[in-house]
């Protein structure tokens, strides 16, 4: 049906939709009555499930005491103050400070803002491309659409921007991008080459930062081998470039610890983007945030520009700042990421049980972030032209109640609210089962499959 709705990443002539109607725990019921596990948390984001009477609570009450106020050129209010002040205490970077958002794009675009401001303000203005990865995804708006390193993002909008100044490094996908018979050790010394090459040619002191996913999440959950970020880190330091981690979707306890940071072994990122889970999408919200020595470096060249000449309407809106901080206490005080990093070990291992079905070509993930690869030829890991297979199998999973998405091809995509229980991973695992066969029947039936 023609509606007056342009819908987001879908394609405009198969605009079949669900009408979710309402939400409960780790379940959404459509118009029709008909019940989904949320096997992706929404889009990667309702950690705490659907309907917590807590959150709820202080969104009610906050929208009764302020329902709005900015904070542009000498306005505050201290909901905003304690939720940055909570921020900054856990994350793992020293001192942080912190620029409220309302999506990971404009969080992401904020950090862009701040890397050339920063460089102007220590006289070297020349220091402004950012190192991005292939298939990394960083969001949407014309400047996080330069940053992703996904072609449907780019293509047909003339993107990446050229005066963005965005530099492309291999992923660090072994699966996938592994040359021969080359091992893991050697991909990685090979990429992380690469990249050191790479840095050489275009002059490292033209290069103010490097941005990183720790785990990629809508490109297909891409786990990096072990030592990746150890050598890439090492590569950064050794040139004075800025590692800029983007934890929009490995934020707050999806990867078995409590930041993508920790799950990888990032020593002290400079930079790093929240979202969704930053509020478990009970408000919009997004934080980008620094270390004090940037945050410092800046305070003169204000004195001078009059102002940073950067935020949003709704910077800090009173009613997602209140619902996150509430969201951050519930996680600590009822111990979520430690719950969800044990969940998380045995949704691994029930996931790692598909590696023996003829169409699954890798299982990957950590903690509860998981994908499921499917593959034309299992045996050469040739993988689906297209998308459709994947498509097909995320509608197999969605008639047995289950929603989950398919990324990057052919792919499917776990994220679980961080709530989920054992017995509701192993109904996941049932219908994802199910999925799978009737999609194999389905592969046969037209011969996709090797
Ligand atoms: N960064 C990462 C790692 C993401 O996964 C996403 C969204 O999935 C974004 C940025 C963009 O966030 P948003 O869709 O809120 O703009």
């Amino acid at each position: 049906d023609m509606t007056h709705l342009i819908y987001p990443t879908t394609n405009f002539k198969a605009i079949e939709q669900v009408t979710v109607e309402r939400g409960e725990g780790c379940y959404v019921w459509d118009n029709h009555g008909n019940k989904y596990l949320e096997g992706l948390a929404g889009l990667w984001c309702t950690a705490l499930g659907y309907g917590n009477q807590e959150v709820i609570a202080t969104a009610t009450e906050q929208m009764n005491k302020l329902t709005f106020n900015h904070m542009f050129g000498g306005k505050t209010h201290q909901v905003a103050i304690d939720l940055a002040d909570k921020l900054a205490d856990m994350i793992p970077m020293k001192d942080a400070v912190i620029s409220f958002g309302n999506s990971g794009s404009d969080a992401n675009d904020t950090h862009i803002k701040l890397l050339r401001y920063y460089h102007e303000a220590i006289g070297k203005p020349h220091c402004r491309k950012i190192i991005a990865r292939e298939r990394s995804y960083h969001g949407v708006t014309v400047a996080a659409a330069s940053l992703t390193g996904l072609p449907v993002t780019q293509n047909h909008f003339d993107l990446p921007i050229d005066a963005l100044g965005i530099l492309r490094t291999d992923h660090p996908h072994y699966y996938r991008g592994k040359q021969g018979e080359e091992t893991e050790v050697e991909f990685v010394d090979r990429i992380v080459g690469n990249l050191e090459a790479m840095i050489l040619r275009e002059g490292p002191d033209t290069i103010a930062a490097f941005i990183a996913e720790p785990i990629t999440g809508a490109s297909g959950v891409i786990v990096p081998p072990e030592g990746y970020y150890q050598k890439v880190q090492a590569v950064l330091n050794r040139y004075d470039i800025m590692f800029w981690a983007d934890e929009v979707i490995t934020g707050f306890g999806r990867t078995g610890s409590d930041f993508g940071c920790n799950t990888m072994g990032i020593e002290s990122p400079d930079m790093m983007t929240f979202a969704k889970q930053l509020s478990s999408a009970y408000m919009p919200i997004s934080a980008s945030a620094i270390n004090r020595e940037m945050y410092t470096a800046m305070i003169e060249q204000t004195a001078t520009a009059g102002a940073f000449g950067h935020g949003y309407t709704y910077s800090g809106h009173p009613v997602a700042c209140a619902v996150a901080l509430k969201v951050l206490e519930i996680y600590q005080r009822d111990e979520i990421f430690e719950k969800a990093a044990i969940t998380g070990k045995y949704l691994q291992k029930r996931l790692a049980e598909f590696s023996d079905h003829p169409l699954v070509g890798e299982v990957r993930g950590s903690g509860l972030l998981g994908a499921i690869e499917l593959v034309a030829d299992k045996k050469t890991g040739q993988p689906f032209v297209g998308g459709a297979v994947g498509g097909y199998a995320q509608k197999m999973a969605q008639d047995s109640g289950l929603l989950i998405r398919a990324v990057a091809g052919s792919s499917l995509g776990f994220c679980p609210p961080l709530i989920i229980t054992e017995p509701q991973i192993d109904e996941l695992i049932g219908k994802v089962s199910i999925a799978l066969d009737k999609t194999l029947e389905h592969c046969h039936k037209h011969s996709l499959i090797v």
